[in-house]
Formats: C-alpha cells, sequence, structure tokens
C-alpha cells in the first residue's frame, strides 16, 4: 500500500504532531477530523480566569518547533494557544482539517475503516488516528437541586465570558489544579469568592520568572542558550517524574517537606491552616505548582468552605452545616472523565467488536497505542500511558514515532493491517498494574489517575523506560495481517 489514506481525529497538540510528522515521511493522504470550528484541543477549549500550564513552557513545546518567545517559565493558555496555531499553519495543517465534524463511527469492514462524520459524511480510511486528548469530557458533580440554581452555572472548560465578574459573588467548587488558578486569578478581584473545597490539596511553591525583552532576543540569537533552558527544565522534570513512581524516594519526601513549609509559612491564620493541611502524601494527587493560592485565599472577601454542599438552591449553595452561601456565578471546576478517550465516538473492531467491549473491565491499550482487535488503529495519549508528570508533548512525540514506524510495515507492503496481540497486551498490562500499585498515586488518595479498582491508570516506571519502549516497536507483539 504505497500510499495509505490515514484520518487522524482530533486536531489539538498530538493531532497536528501527527499530520506534521506524517507529511514529513512522505504520507501525504491524510485528513483531519476536527469537531470544533477552531484546532488547539485542551487549550482552545479551557480558557478560564488564571488558566497555565504546569509543565515549563520550553518543554511543553514541539521539539522541531522551539520558541524564543515564552513570556514565562509556565506559559498561559493564551500563548499556548497562539503557538499551536502558529506552528499549524506554519505547516499547513488547517488545510487538511475538516473543522466542525467530529468523527461519530468508525467501522473495520473490509480491510479498512468506515468513517461517519457529525455532517453525515462517510469516509473511508486504512489507518485511524485517534488524537483526541484525555481530559476532555467535562465532569459536571451531580449535585442535587442544580437546575435549580438562578445564577449562571458552567463547568471550568466550557467558560462563560459573556458573564462579567467584578461585581459579582463567585463561588467554585473543586480544588484541582484548574480550581486552585482560577482561584489564584479572581479572589479579592470580585465582590466575593468562595471556594468549596472537599479535599485539601499540597501546593508547591515553584516560581513563575518572566523572560525579559533581551532574555527572549538572547535565545534568539544564540539557539543553545533556548536549548540549555530547555535541558534544565527537561532534567528537573525527569527528576520529578521519576520520584513519583516510587513513593518510597527521597525526592517524594523532600517534596512532601517543601509543600508542607509553603503551609506552615504562608497561611497566617491556624484554623484556616488546619482546613489546608492534607490527609495523604504529596504527589497522590497531581501536585499544584503555585506561589500564590494561599495568598489569594486570604484576600479580603474571599473565604474557603469545607463544610460540603448539601443541595444548589436556586440563591446559592447550601452548606450541610445549614449556611447558604448565596451567589451569582457558580463554576464547576470538578474535572473530567478520565477513561472515555476517543469515546463517545463508536469505534467497531475486527468482527464488529466495540471499544465499549473491549475495555469493559477498563481501557487497555499495548504500550497505550494499539489495542487487540483493532488493525491500523493507534491511540496517541491513550490509556494508562504515561499521563502522570511528564509533558504529554514529549509523549506524544514519541508515541507518533512509533506508529511511524508501523505504518511502514504497511507502506512497504510487509503487511496489510497490524494491531498488537492479545498475549502481548495482557502481558504488559499485567507488568504496568503491579509496578502502578508502587507508585505515589497508589498511596491512599482519590484522583482522576485511579481507575474504578483504584489502580493509577498511567505508565509506572521511568521516564528513560518509556523511552526505550517507544524507539522501536517488537514486532512479534503485533498480529500482522500478510
Ligand atoms: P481534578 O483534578 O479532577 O479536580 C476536580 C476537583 O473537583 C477536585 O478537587 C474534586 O474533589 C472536586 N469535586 C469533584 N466532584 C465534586 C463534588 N461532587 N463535590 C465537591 N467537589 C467535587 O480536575 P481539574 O482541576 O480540572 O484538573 C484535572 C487535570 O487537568 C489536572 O490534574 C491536570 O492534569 C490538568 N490541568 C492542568 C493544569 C495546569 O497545567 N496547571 C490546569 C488545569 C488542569 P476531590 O479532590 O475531593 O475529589
Amino acid at each position: 500500500m504505497t500510499s495509505p489514506r490515514i484520518a487522524i481525529i482530533g486536531a489539538g497538540m498530538s493531532g497536528i504532531l501527527t499530520a506534521i510528522k506524517l507529511s514529513e515521511a512522505g504520507y501525504d493522504n491524510h485528513v483531519l477530523y476536527e469537531k470544533a470550528a477552531r484546532l488547539g484541543g485542551t487549550w482552545r477549549e479551557n480558557t478560564y480566569p488564571g488558566i497555565a500550564c504546569d509543565v515549563p513552557a520550553h518543554l511543553y513545546t514541539y521539539s522541531f518547533e522551539p520558541n524564543a518567545d515564552w513570556s514565562q517559565a509556565f506559559a498561559t493558555g493564551a500563548e499556548i494557544q497562539a503557538y499551536f496555531e502558529g506552528v499549524a499553519s506554519k505547516y499547513r495543517v488547517p488545510e487538511r482539517i475538516r473543522f466542525n465534524e467530529g468523527v461519530d463511527v468508525c467501522e473495520f469492514g473490509d480491510g479498512r475503516w468506515h468513517l461517519r462524520t457529525s455532517t453525515g459524511r462517510e469516509d473511508v480510511a486504512d489507518v485511524v488516528i485517534a488524537a483526541t486528548g484525555v481530559l476532555h469530557n467535562p465532569r459536571v458533580a451531580e449535585l442535587p437541586g442544580l437546575a435549580s440554581f438562578e445564577g449562571a452555572c458552567f463547568h471550568s472548560a466550557r467558560w462563560d465570558h459573556s458573564v462579567s465578574l467584578d461585581d459579582k459573588r463567585v463561588g467554585v467548587i473543586g480544588t484541582g489544579s484548574t480550581a486552585i488558578q482560577i482561584t489564584s486569578a479572581l479572589a479579592g478581584k470580585v465582590a466575593n469568592f468562595e471556594l468549596f473545597q472537599r479535599t485539601p490539596q499540597w501546593i508547591m511553591p515553584i516560581e513563575n520568572p518572566t523572560f525579559s525583552d533581551s532574555d527572549k532576543a538572547g535565545f534568539r540569537r544564540d539557539p543553545s542558550r533556548l536549548a540549555a533552558v530547555k535541558a534544565e527544565a527537561d532534567a528537573a522534570f525527569q527528576n520529578f517524574s521519576n520520584a513519583v513512581i516510587d513513593a518510597d524516594s527521597n525526592e517524594i519526601h523532600e517534596i512532601e517537606a517543601a509543600c508542607m513549609m509553603n503551609l506552615e509559612k504562608n497561611v497566617r491564620d491556624a484554623a484556616l491552616r488546619e482546613k489546608l493541611r492534607p490527609g495523604y502524601r504529596a504527589g497522590c494527587k497531581r501536585l499544584i505548582f503555585s506561589t500564590n493560592f494561599y495568598e489569594a485565599l486570604q484576600r479580603p472577601n474571599t473565604h474557603l468552605v469545607t463544610e460540603g454542599i448539601e443541595r444548589i438552591e436556586a440563591r446559592g449553595v447550601r452548606t450541610r452545616d445549614g449556611q447558604l452561601h448565596e451567589l451569582d456565578v457558580l463554576v464547576m471546576a470538578t474535572g473530567f472523565v478520565a477513561d472515555s478517550f476517543i469515546r463517545p465516538a463508536i469505534v467497531l473492531g475486527k468482527n464488529g467488536k466495540s471499544l465499549d467491549e473491549a475495555w469493559a473491565d477498563r481501557p487497555v491499550a499495548y504500550l497505550s497505542v494499539s489495542v487487540p482487535e483493532f488493525p491500523n488503529f493507534f491511540l496517541l495519549n491513550g490509556p494508562n500511558g504515561p499521563v502522570g508528570n511528564f509533558s504529554l508533548i514529549q509523549i506524544a512525540e514519541h508515541q507518533v514515532a512509533y506508529v511511524l514506524q508501523l505504518l511502514d510495515e504497511i507502506r512497504s507492503g510487509r503487511c496489510r493491517a497490524i494491531s498488537a496481540s492479545h498475549d502481548a497486551t495482557a502481558r504488559f498490562e499485567a507488568e504496568r498494574v503491579v509496578a502502578a500499585r508502587q507508585s505515589i498515586w497508589a498511596t491512599g488518595c482519590k484522583s482522576w489517575y485511579l481507575d474504578k479498582d483504584g489502580v493509577p491508570a498511567s505508565w509506572p516506571w521511568s521516564r528513560e523506560r518509556f523511552f526505550e519502549a517507544m524507539a522501536r516497536p517488537a514486532l512479534e507483539a503485533f498480529e500482522r495481517v500478510p
């Protein structure tokens, strides 16, 4: 098959990357389906006040498109969105995108994938690459009475910018990365701000220095300076990502001590301090980087509410102590359904087997990329991949390079279809689960990392091991149809 037709689903960070890399490798017959009117994925959808990435900007950058212009160590969402739009345009990716067209059905039959899209279009592809992201289906807390609320209410990933906030009483439910950033941005700047906390968070006070114009000019003049900044961020991240896989590592204890000192030093009121003190290990939930969350919580007209929500009423949130917290705006920073991946699209593999059936227990894929009985179907940032504390761009780049090697098996005519074998997948998954139980994520907290059995759904080994696994596919782990 000299020129397989390839359908990429999703025009976010990994979809754009895939299109660029396919073109580079001479795969010219590819199309991207994007459900929205713009590319950008998570950075298009999340526009809440204070949004930034907690991976250093120079690391959250395609390796082949370094950016001398990042304004600060941790870039804002708008800046990242602009970066993706710029890179996509440079490589003429938008010409290949079918915007406002989601893929509803992918069905494998007669050796090819038959797609049906939200516009009713039917398409046929030899290969499907799901670049649909991890956290894209909002989880809205099913709180009693929610529909009766008379103010504005929206999920953090569906921010309603038509609602002015300055003179409003704003409530935010949740204390994940999103809620912490919203709090830092809004507390003290609206009429009244209430943060509804179910579980306190560990907060690591990592500074976010800005890059001056002369820094940026220096990066442009001398790319080795840019590479050095990236290498420094990379080394720090490598230590961190290796620390979290071992709950007993020195590094994780050091992180905990730094977070504890942050709490002790920066929260003046003893009662507030106790409410903010987590009762689980640092790093068990995704660690939060913030130098100003505690300061924000202590601003005027700002309150931390820990009593627990009983119900939502027309005028606000009623907590279990009977108090009504009157609000004009209620924000659900309650996270995402983390195990849907390409779903709700219907994906039917060999013999009509659906992805829902294959994943009836939980989502599983060989090395996170390939699912048995789903030939020529590949996932980027798929199930149980390294979502923990890595730069997802680095992960996606390695996965795309791996998938390209599998595609070469098809293009070269060595096979027509390829998917991981059941045996290899089962072996990989069994080993992964054992290791995942040793990680910091399994030390007794609730988080979106955990699957329904409480097992962390992430890569539980070192970053080096992931890079090695992605370097060259072990073809004996795959079933190939000649
Ligand atoms: P999240 O980490 O899943 O947090 C959801 C929050 O909502 C939790 O505090 C949870 O409380 C709370 N919650 C859920 N249902 C609730 C209910 N019924 N009543 C009260 N509270 C409820 O979601 P997120 O903050 O959107 O972050 C998700 C992930 O996105 C992050 O971990 C990170 O990977 C990524 N992200 C990154 C950044 C960044 O780069 N800085 C920013 C935003 C998001 P419990 O803890 O008690 O369950």
